[in-house]
């Protein structure tokens, strides 16, 4: 009797181990399927292949629908961006011959004589022209950066070259003003593009030589950290209260006490878009009363 049940026993064993066995290679061929599946998705070869009524099947047949619908929005995304993009362009080329001509069209008044009045009131339009000429030109350059159009190409470089380009063009204005522009240490190495480092730097020089009241100082220097390298743009002028510092990278933010001064508060918003689109970011320190500083950080490798 009790050779019967130890054969009934090892039959029972037997069968669990084939069952195991059996279950273990049925998991690893959907493992495998389920792999194959996956790979060929992201490689965008994708396509149902079974059409039994097992689990797998029904998966693949999920997944197939998943992918056609991410197709079809990643194929209207690319239509509207193209839309964008060609409504940029257009608002760029149809609005520049227009602003260029009030601008000359003004010039040419100016040169006229006019009787006070009407001096002051095109040189008014003038101003005003040359602003809505800046406005147009940053809004296109802000909506190229957002939507992707316009792509940045960082690079490793050394960072002196680009800060002295970029002070250079502010000597006159700040020797105008009577403000010293000063160049410390500018050694350091940072992934960048060239150009649009610049001009967020320029957007920061701009302001610190704007704001900055005559006989002040404004200076740049180059500080470099583990991860990132800091360009620092510090000026003695009226600095900026907490409250605003939340508010000065905003699009079309301008500081209550500005508006004498000339802009359109998007120099910072666009500093900042430029700063995200190659891995770095800008900051700011402020004491009102005494001075702020601006700071691009820039990723080192
Ligand atoms: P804009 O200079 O055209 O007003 P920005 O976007 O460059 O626009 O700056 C936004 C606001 O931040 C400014 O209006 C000003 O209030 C403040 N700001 C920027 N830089 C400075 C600075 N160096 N010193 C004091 N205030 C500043």
């Amino acid at each position: 009797m009790s050779g019967y049940l130890l054969a009934a026993a090892g039959l029972l064993f037997f069968l669990a181990v084939l069952l195991a066995v059996w279950e273990r290679r049925r998991t690893a061929r959907t493992m495998g399927r389920l792999e194959k599946m996956l790979d060929a998705a992201m490689n965008g070869h994708f396509s149902e292949d079974s059409f039994d009524e097992t689990r797998l099947s029904a998966l693949e047949s999920s997944l197939a629908r998943c992918l056609t619908a991410s197709r079809q929005s990643a194929k209207s995304i690319q239509a509207q961006r193209d839309q964008i993009s060609t409504l940029i362009s257009d608002i760029s080329h149809q609005t520049r011959t227009p602003v260029s001509n009030l601008q000359l069209y003004a010039q040419l008044l100016q040169e006229q004589p006019l009787p006070p009045q009407a001096l002051s009131c095109v040189q008014a339009i003038a101003v005003q022209s040359q602003k809505l000429q800046t406005l147009i030109e940053s809004l296109v350059k802000t909506s190229r950066l957002e939507t992707g159009i316009l792509a940045l190409h960082p690079q490793k470089a050394p960072i002196a070259p680009m800060v002295e380009r970029a002070a250079a063009q502010y000597v006159p204005k700040a020797e105008e003003k009577g403000l010293t522009l000063r160049l410390e240490s500018l050694e350091g190495q940072g992934v960048f593009d060239p150009k649009w480092t610049e001009e967020a730097l320029c957007n920061l020089l701009d302001n610190a030589v704007k704001y900055t009241p005559a006989g002040g100082t404004v200076s740049v220097t180059v500080q470099n950290f583990e991860l990132f390298s800091a360009i620092r743009v510090s000026d003695t002028g009226p600095g900026i209260s907490e409250a605003q510092q939340a508010n000065i990278f905003g699009r079309f933010y301008r500081g209550p006490g500005v508006y004498q001064a000339e802009g359109v508060g998007i120099g910072l918003y666009l500093t900042r878009q430029i700063l995200e689109q190659e891995g770095g970011y800008v900051k700011v320190e402020s004491t009102p009363g005494k001075g702020s500083i601006f700071s691009l950080f820039l990723p080192r490798e």
